[in-house]
């Protein structure tokens, strides 16, 4: 008899999983699931996204147990153990197969081959699927046989290549008759040093996730290129954390997309290929991280930035991490961040550069915090979006573009609604006044002086870049 062990890491649904779908093909399948907190933790996961991912995995156990489908749970410190909990599970159960989807970051791609070598030498099948991509990487490449390095021409190439069978979605299975082997107790995330987030903004599962693709759609997506970078207006899907973890596919978002817009990704309604645009990125940055893997090793892209003179401000970093530095928009931005584990991109963007480049404190430093608190922490887009800012990384800012805080904010925010919502103390200000708010304004409210001089500290910011370029 054949028995496949499907492991669940970031994937966890039951629709359109393509590793899920060929295991249920060869035969009866039994799912696994690995816990490494330890490991997790000594890499800056914070309680947020460690929070999300447990309540996924008891989705997804529900959602398998309607299949028959147990789900086995382990718990291992580090991930270097993996091919052993593995094997382990798999002897005991007389499993020939472990399927697995793909993961890109290095040290996951470096497990992985570890887990299938095991196997391997223990005469057992270990396949990976390429299923959280429309392309696997290395499949799109620049002309002279390259990754590539800059968007556009990647985006271009994939639309280009995009056919029915990137965008087909995987059966789900058919329940599959009752097995004698029983799901197991998923242990409760024990406290951790911070405390998540109340779990109902961000229920979750693959239920959640469709309806906020449904609603997104039906309500927004056609206004998402007028509304996307206003932080006041709930413009953008929210599908970030469900995408991270494969509550929901890629595929079933562009099938949506597809039925919503006469057939087509790439043309039609402005709104809804411009929402496409940014799934593109995603699997862009995925690409970037295997294809230049020295940013999975916390370097620059850009080598000659390698040797940009950051500066150790821990008080600096203390105000922007707290949300104090005297700059609306970037305090604003970093409480909605405290408060609900996740930032809207056009802030994610403002705040990342007013770290880099106002404070000139290395992006790695950022790049960890959010990691810490984002429910949507996914390296390669973190990675990717904290190198644009800091103009490190692929297809970055050029580093003369330095966003005037003040001038963002009254451009994306321009009644300071955003403001008043998260800094209450400022509400009771004029609107125009919300942005940079005059001290004799303030009266006695309990609101900061500005921590840096924005002209002062682009100046520094150009000076350390140029440096760098005289080198
Ligand atoms: C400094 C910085 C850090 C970031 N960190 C993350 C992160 O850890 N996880 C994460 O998923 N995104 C990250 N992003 C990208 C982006 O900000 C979020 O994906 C987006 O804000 C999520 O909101 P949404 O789901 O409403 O997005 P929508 O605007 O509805 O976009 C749809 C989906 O496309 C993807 N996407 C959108 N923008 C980007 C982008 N610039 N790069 C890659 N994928 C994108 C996401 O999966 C998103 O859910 C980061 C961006 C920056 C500038």
């Amino acid at each position: 008899m054949t028995l496949t062990l499907m492991w669940f890491r970031s994937d966890l649904r039951i629709t359109d999983n393509r590793a899920l779908a060929a295991a249920a093909r060869r035969g009866p399948v039994v799912a696994v699931y690995l816990r490494a907190l330890p490991h997790w933790q000594r890499h800056g996961h914070g309680a947020n996204p460690l929070d999300f991912r447990a309540r996924g995995v008891a989705a997804l156990k529900e959602s398998l147990a309607g299949l028959n489908i147990p789900l086995l749970h382990r718990d291992i410190d580090d991930f270097r153990e993996a091919p052993a909990a593995l094997l382990a599970v798999a002897r005991e159960l007389d499993a020939d197969a472990l399927h697995f989807n793909h993961e890109y970051p290095l040290d996951e791609q470096r497990r992985d081959a570890a887990v299938v070598a095991a196997f391997r030498e223990a005469g057992l099948e270990a396949r990976g699927f390429h299923d959280a991509v429309a392309f696997p990487p290395g499949e799109l490449l620049t002309g002279k046989g390259d990754y590539y390095g800059v968007f556009t021409p990647f985006a271009r190439s994939w639309h280009r290549q995009l056919g029915s069978e990137q965008l087909a979605l995987s059966d789900t299975p058919a329940p599959q008759a009752t097995m004698g082997i029983a799901a197991e107790a998923l242990p409760e995330l024990p406290a951790l040093e911070d405390s998540p987030i109340d779990g109902r903004q961000w229920p979750a599962g693959e239920g959640p996730a469709a309806d906020r693709l449904e609603r997104f759609l039906r309500f927004r997506g056609r206004h998402y290129g007028r509304q996307r970078d206003f932080p006041a207006i709930r413009g953008t899907s929210e599908l970030s954390p469900y995408l991270a973890l494969g509550m929901i596919s890629h595929r079933q978002c562009l099938q949506a997309v597809l039925a919503e817009n006469d057939g087509s990704l790439a043309e039609g309604d402005a709104g809804l290929v411009a929402w496409v645009n940014e799934l593109v990125w995603r699997e862009f940055y995925r690409h970037v991280a295997v294809g230049f893997p020295q940013v999975c090793r916390h370097r620059p892209f850009q080598a000659h930035t390698e040797g940009l003179a950051w500066r150790n401000d821990d008080e600096g970093f203390a105000a922007w991490c707290e949300g104090r530095t005297g700059y609306p928009i970037v305090d604003a931005a970093m409480r909605q961040l405290l408060a609900t584990g996740w930032m809207h991109n056009r802030l994610r963007m403002i705040t990342a550069m007013f770290l880099s480049k106002h404070l000139l404190i290395d992006w790695r430093r950022g790049e960890a915090f959010f990691m810490r608190h984002l429910v949507d922490g996914e390296f390669c887009a973190n990675n990717g979006g904290w190198q644009w800012a800091a103009s490190t990384g692929t297809d970055a800012a050029p580093y003369f573009r330095i966003f005037n805080p003040t001038t963002q904010s009254s451009r994306f925010d321009p009644d300071g609604i955003f403001l008043a919502e998260w800094l209450p103390a400022l509400a009771d200000l004029p609107a125009k006044a919300r942005h940079a708010p005059p001290r004799d304004l303030l009266g006695g409210v309990d609101y900061p002086p500005p921590i840096v001089d924005h002209k002062a500290a682009r100046a520094r910011a150009l000076e350390a870049f140029k440096a760098l370029k005289a080198d």
